[in-house]
């Protein structure tokens, strides 16, 4: 099932934050973020959840993604705030 982690929690390096898995596996748009086998396979399967909900195609392109340059931008900026709070 689709849904069935979306109210898992984790930690998001890119982000800086806690999150659901709700949005790492919508993280572009609607698509599952490239790093959700990293981020999530200590949680739970992530491999058997992907091969059941998203077709191989969809799986293979996670790695050849590259994040779109926007994207990378608002991350850079997003850690320097959070550095910037916590005075590094
Ligand atoms: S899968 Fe992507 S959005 Fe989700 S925690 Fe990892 S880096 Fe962040």
């Amino acid at each position: 099932m689709l849904e069935q982690y979306d109210s898992e929690q984790g930690y998001c390096r890119k982000l800086g934050h806690h999150l659901n898995f709700q949005y790492c596996r919508t993280e572009r748009n609607g698509k599952p973020c490239i790093k959700i086998f990293d981020c999530w396979f200590e949680k739970f399967d992530i491999k058997t959840f992907m091969r059941e909900n998203f077709t191989s195609e969809e799986i293979e392109a996670l790695n050849s993604a590259t994040p779109p340059k926007t994207n990378t931008l608002l991350n850079l900026i997003q850690q320097a705030k959070n550095r910037q709070k916590r005075g590094n």
